[in-house]
């Protein structure tokens, strides 16, 4: 066990509890994966559908191979490249790894997260770890401890506080197509199209899905349009003009929610930001969001989640002026 790790996660898993973990995207809660009743008590804290697959965390590439049926040269590529990182790589799993975890897919997703906290568990744990967000499904994602505490009971949850997410969303998730060397685009996040694309060698092709084809459904039954949400109904304009402009007509009981114009910043301080507006006597929320926001790379996980966690999405350009 680590010095840095003021608990023993086998003693935690051993009472039947789970871990929320501390990573670089955001907190999460582990279980191993070759435990079927605390698995199976994630989804049932979470209120998550049994449709939607975990993330099984790893603590090394050796780790991640005993997890796959297949270990392609770019996964190894990608897995030196990115790991420990925000990037998720989907593969044809190995057979001990449960339908509960895939929701019954012939693949697997796994991650090495860069956090020292969460390698630490990892590393003292008795196997790898799956680990959704520590939130309750569809709910805006955990970036601190506490957000995690407001949720859920110490009774079931040991919470290990390692701070304020660094990247503040959630990972990048690829699906590595072997036979037809197509990598698919699965869910943006901080690691970008094009820091894939400059990776990928001759003979892979880089696929986006659009997140509402059918495609998108089938292969990622976890991509819900409605995802990340407050409480209160989020309404986001894509305007040049100033927020105070766009929201200059909306009554006492909107509260408007501002982003730090570099999409890193933005990204970490997303959930925050929306859960700090997302209080009792608030009506609505607003966030007014650049045009040059929806084409640059570095924004595409910012703008995916506020897509997601929008109940209202107008776009100035061609919808016209704003009027609540
Ligand atoms: P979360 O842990 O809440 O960030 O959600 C994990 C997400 O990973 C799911 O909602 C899916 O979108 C994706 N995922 C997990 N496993 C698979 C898989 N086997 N195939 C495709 N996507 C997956
Ligand atoms: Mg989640």
């Amino acid at each position: 066990m680590s010095d840095a790790l003021a608990v023993d996660p086998r003693a935690v898993f051993a009472a039947g509890r789970l871990i929320a973990l501390p990573t670089e995207t955001v907190y999460g809660l582990a279980a191993p994966i070759d435990r079927p009743d605390l698995v199976a008590r994630i989804f049932e804290l979470k209120g998550r559908p049994a449709s939607n697959p975990l993330i099984v965390h790893v603590g090394s590439i050796e780790q991640a191979r005993s997890c796959v049926s297949q270990w392609p040269e770019l996964a190894q590529r990608l897995a030196e490249r990115f790991w420990p990182g925000p990037l998720t790589l989907v593969l044809p799993k190995a057979a001990h790894i449960s339908d509960a975890i895939t929701a019954g897919q012939p693949t697997v997703a796994l991650r090495m997260p860069d956090h020292p906290l969460a390698l630490a568990i990892l590393n003292a744990s008795p196997a790898p770890l799956v680990a959704p967000s520590a939130n309750l499904f569809t709910r805006l994602s955990p970036t601190r401890a506490e957000d995690v505490r407001a949720v859920f009971e110490p009774a079931d949850v040991e919470v290990v506080d390692g701070g304020p997410c660094r990247v503040g969303i959630e990972s990048t998730i690829l699906g590595l197509d072997i036979d037809t060397r197509t990598l698919r685009w699965l869910r943006p996040g901080q690691i970008s199209q094009s820091d894939i694309t400059a990776e990928l060698p001759p003979g892979w092709k880089l696929k986006v899905i659009s997140e509402r084809s059918k495609e998108a459904i089938d292969v990622t039954p976890g991509r819900m349009q409605e995802h990340y949400r407050p409480a209160k109904p989020l309404t986001v304009v894509i305007s040049e003009r100033s927020a105070e402009t766009v929201f200059s007509d909306v009554g006492a009981g909107w509260r408007l929610v501002s982003l730090p114009q570099e999409a890193s910043a933005a990204a970490r301080r997303l959930y925050r930001a929306l859960r700090e507006a997302d209080q009792d006597h608030v009506a609505r929320l607003g966030l007014c969001l650049p045009p040059c926001c929806l084409d640059q790379p570095p924004w595409e996980g910012v703008v995916n989640r506020l897509r997601k966690a929008a109940s209202q999405w107008h776009d100035e350009r061609a919808l016209g002026p704003y009027r609540a």
